[in-house]
């Protein structure tokens, strides 16, 4: 029998399992996908948030842990536990010394990334490479690897991890850490979540960021068997990318960063938000939802040629044309209501100073939705357009865990099954997104739960033995 079974091989679960077998346990890692397509969402990330009191190799400045946690207080309007997230906000200043004995190097952040040279170190190669990394390292020592293991259902005495269901197989150990996701590739679960608008099921329109294995399974298990949740259902992380996107696995290269240089409008190419408000960095978490408002969730960002470089250029090209009509045309809205958006916006744009690196004074005056920073008239060719649609990254609902990372039942701590990574994550990061931070509370509770769970797996021996 193993001592520990960890499900799911993401960041979460392979520094779980790392952990669990440097303090000497046996483990076995079940993964649902085969081996090209491991890794989970963790293989799409960048960089991880991490305090520091002082400058280090690829960090600038200091980040102390006050800022870190009033940054965390502030995006997640106060939905956190202030003590485990503190938890992961302190394991982040010293996780990385681990990281790089396991493989992973990193590197300063690339120039368009959001401003994060202070904040977040960037993992060289990024999340793929981390991922190859932690696999080759988790090979080496010993780690037991099963990909195409998706588990059904796990048996249960009590609270207690008793065996994982894999096809017809059923896998004994004593201890148990489960890491395998969110919810947000199984569509019918975000159906159900998102409901009907005007006869559609909205979240039939939504794209999936990252991998399509991450079905929630385990979670509906959990959460079935008694298991406390956190977490909305209906809350999930969502941004604005590019309609032509893959269902699955566009990743990060399908965000367009277009929006506050021109003006979106929907499908009536009408306007519906200002798209000025404030630096794009805090507010393009915030697209995703507002054209999953709008008719047959899609939008249209649309700039003119003074834009062109201002923004990191996504992975599909813009739609181009020399005029608003010919623009309307090729993106098949209203020629005229789109001549007419523009024009009421260009009128409506007073003289300012144009500065995309501060709130600059060009906004809109007498226009609903204002726009009330870098608003320029749109009005020198070629114009061009993006398709938005909202792209789903992850969900919030999760299991409740404690310091220890074990998962609870009826308000009771299981002696022996542990959580890590976005399956608990709603423990730290109840609503609202700061970049870097699932990585964070990944490899902090990950670890947390390996450590947790090889000790749990003594315990048992020494039970049975007695
Ligand atoms: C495009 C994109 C970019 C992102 N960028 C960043 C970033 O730069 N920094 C950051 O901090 N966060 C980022 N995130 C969020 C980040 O990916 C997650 O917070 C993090 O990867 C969660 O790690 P995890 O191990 O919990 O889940 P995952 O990495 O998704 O791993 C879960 C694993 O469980 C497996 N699994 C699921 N169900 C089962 C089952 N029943 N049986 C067996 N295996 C199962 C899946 O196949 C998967 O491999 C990004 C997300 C996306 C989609």
């Amino acid at each position: 029998m193993h001592d520990v079974i960890v499900i799911g091989g993401g960041n979460a679960g392979l520094c779980a399992a790392l952990t669990a077998r440097e303090s000497g346990a046996s483990v076995l890692l079940l993964e649902s996908a085969p081996r090209a397509w491991r890794g989970g969402n963790s293989q799409h990330t960048r960089n991880l948030r991490c305090m520091h009191d002082a400058p280090q190799d690829v960090l600038t400045d200091a980040y102390p842990e006050e800022e870190y946690w009033q940054d965390l207080r502030k995006v997640t309007g106060g939905v956190t536990n202030e003590a485990l997230a503190r938890l992961a906000i302190r394991d982040s200043a010293h996780c990385r010394d681990w990281m790089r004995r396991h493989g992973v190097h990193f590197q300063p952040s690339l120039s368009g990334t959001l401003q994060l040279s202070r904040t977040n170190a960037f993992f060289l190669g990024g999340g793929k490479a981390l991922v190859n990394a932690y696999y080759r390292s988790a090979e080496l020592l010993g780690v037991h690897i099963r990909y195409d293991a998706p588990v059904a259902r796990l048996e249960l005495s009590q609270g207690r991890f008793v065996a994982a269901h894999t096809g017809d197989e059923r896998i004994e150990a004593r201890a148990c850490v489960v890491a395998s996701g969110g919810f947000e590739s199984n569509r019918e679960w975000l159906r159900q979540a998102w409901g009907q608008s005007n006869g559609e099921w909205v979240a039939d329109n939504f794209l999936i960021r990252g991998t399509r294995f991450n079905l929630g399974v385990l979670l509906k298990f959990l959460i079935e068997a008694g298991a406390d949740t956190i977490g909305d259902p209906t809350q999930c992380h969502a941004v604005a990318i590019d309609a032509r996107s893959p269902l699955y696995d566009g990743g990060i290269c399908t965000r367009v960063d277009s929006v506050s240089l021109g003006i979106v409008v929907n499908q009536l190419a009408a306007r519906f938000y200002d798209e000025g408000e404030d630096f794009w960095p805090k507010r393009y978490a915030i697209w995703g939802r507002l054209v999953a408002g709008q008719p047959g969730q899609i939008a249209y960002s649309i700039i003119d040629a003074k834009a062109i470089g201002r923004f990191m250029p996504p992975v599909f090209p813009g739609v181009k044309a020399q005029s608003v009509p010919e623009l309307a045309r090729a993106l098949g809205l209203d020629a005229a209501a789109l001549v007419r958006t523009v024009s009421d916006y260009n009128a409506a744009c007073r003289p300012g100073s144009f500065d995309h690196a501060t709130l600059d004074d060009c906004a809109t005056s007498g226009l609903t939705p204002p726009k009330t920073h870098w608003a320029r008239p749109i009005d020198t060719a070629p114009f061009s357009a993006y398709p938005l649609k909202p792209g789903i990254t992850f969900t919030y609902l999760g299991v409740v865990v404690n310091a220890q990372a074990a998962v609870f039942f009826d308000g009771q701590p299981s002696p022996n099954l542990f959580a890590a990574g976005e399956i608990m994550a709603g423990n730290v990061l109840g609503q609202g997104y700061t970049a870097g931070v699932g990585m964070t509370i990944g490899t902090a509770f990950g670890r947390i739960a390996g450590t947790q769970a090889a000790a749990a797996a003594v315990r048992g021996k020494m039970h049975a033995a007695a």
